[in-house]
């Protein structure tokens, strides 16, 4: 359908609306906003009462300002309505289903018609261009494929952008890295924490894969270290992408282009807003917030307002260097529910890993464990270091940057139990929190 209109070695898979004026990008949102506002208020009565009671009408929403009139939906406005209650077509149109991998409670469902699918698949086909991954380009899809939306979404992507795919999802990693080398893989896609798996046997082994030139990771708590580690660790370029169940999966809100300078959103297709996470009241650009998405173009789940949890600001809504016109979020600073409050002090995981990934010799592995006792938390850390690291230079290194105070024990570099899918970068000791990004 795009392939003639794109030709093998572009860097955009649709030039004309990646590079359109930003008069142009928020003509289209407002049309789409109108349509979709509508259509979700036309085709369910859940989301209809939901507007109802805060007295808005679609006709309501006259300018891309309006946008604040809408109430917000978040994972529990979705949980509530499982399995199909915020379904917009008829069961019959439903072609795939995906789920979120919250710890606890009910998971969120998100639901694809055809045409979502397609939605999908375009996004990555975009992030795929804009990585410079070129039609034929050998593709390594290491994220489950089953429910957890990454291995599909690489796979709907990579389809549509003329990938050679191989579906590997994660484990078995020797056998991957032998794969790798007989393929001759160019571009590995997975969870953070798969690829410093990946890394790490490479190193254990004495392997390397020198076909591989770049990677696509995301899903989980990803500092600039981690990714500065990655890229060194397997000699490639690494690429953020950032998506989630709710926006319909991976890649579908962007990632950053080979300029790493932010977060490019699919602004034709989402309408993102950074809010208070207090209040809801929406700040301005280059402040810190949680971030908020409205879907343009999905048909059988729309989401409207949607607090995504994940805090970051607007970065730049400039013409970037790439080329591209669609704005940049900042990197993930983390999620608004993963914030630690230890001893009165503010923490995220995320920026634990900042500090712990500029410490040498500190391995790739870390869990923070959090503790709480007579609703006193307390927390402390496990970390796998070489040996000659050790644990008061760590505590130190945390106490001047983030003015903590974490006990820290020091494994072996192998010792911390491994597990399949996503990591737990963070264990609360007696009641599980709830928490999930895509
Ligand atoms: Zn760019």
């Amino acid at each position: 359908m795009n392939g003639i209109k794109n030709s093998l070695k572009s860097i955009y898979w649709d030039r004309e609306i990646e590079t359109a004026p930003r008069e142009e990008i928020e003509k289209i949102q407002l049309k789409r906003l109108k349509d979709t506002v509508g259509y979700f208020y036309k085709s369910n009565p859940v989301y209809r009462k939901h507007l109802d009671s805060k007295g808005v009408k679609p006709e309501d929403i006259k300018s891309l300002e309006d946008i604040k009139y809408l109430p917000f939906m978040d994972k529990s406005t979705l949980r509530e309505n499982y399995p199909l209650g915020y379904l917009c077509v008829d069961k019959k149109k439903i072609r795939e289903v995906h789920m979120s991998s919250g710890f606890t409670g009910k998971p969120v469902m998100m639901l694809y018609t055809e045409q979502d699918i397609d939605q999908w698949a375009t996004c990555m086909a975009r992030c795929y261009r804009m990585a410079g991954i070129e039609e034929g380009t050998v593709i390594q899809i290491t994220p489950s494929f089953g429910l957890f939306n990454g291995g599909f979404g690489f796979y709907h992507g990579a389809r549509k952008a003329g990938l050679f795919v191989i579906p590997t999802g994660p484990g078995n990693t020797l056998r991957q890295i032998k794969l790798a080398n007989d393929l001759k893989t160019e571009v590995i896609t997975g969870v953070v924490s798969y690829g410093i798996r990946i890394m790490e046997v490479m190193k254990d082994n004495n392997l390397s894969i020198p076909s591989l030139k770049k990677g696509l990771f995301g899903a989980e708590v990803f500092s600039q270290k981690m990714k500065k580690r990655l890229s060194s660790g397997l000699g490639i370029e690494v690429f953020d992408i950032y998506g989630m169940t709710e926006t319909g999966g991976v890649g579908t809100t962007g990632m950053d282009c080979p300029f790493h300078n932010g977060i490019h959103v699919w602004e034709d297709q989402y309408i993102v807003e950074v809010v208070d996470p207090n209040s809801g009241e929406p700040v301005p650009d280059g402040q810190e917030g949680e971030l908020v998405f409205t879907s343009l173009t999905r048909r059988a789940v729309p989401v409207i307002r949607f607090r995504s949890g994940d805090l970051s600001s607007i970065k730049s809504r400039e013409k970037c260097d790439c080329g591209r016109t669609h704005l940049r979020i900042d990197y993930i600073k983390g999620r608004v529910d993963d914030m630690l409050i230890v001893k009165g002090v503010n923490f995220f995981p995320g920026q634990v890993e900042e500090v712990l990934m500029s410490i040498p010799g500190v391995r790739e592995h870390y869990q923070i464990i959090v503790e709480e006792k007579n609703g006193i938390k307390n927390a402390y850390l496990h970390v796998e270091a070489e040996e000659g690291v050790d644990s008061s230079q760590i505590e130190k290194k945390l106490g001047e940057t983030l003015g903590v105070s974490l006990k820290s024990k020091i494994f072996k570099p192998g010792q911390l139990e491994r597990k399949p899918g996503k990591a737990e970068r963070v264990v609360y000791m007696r009641e599980k929190k709830e928490k999930s990004r895509g």
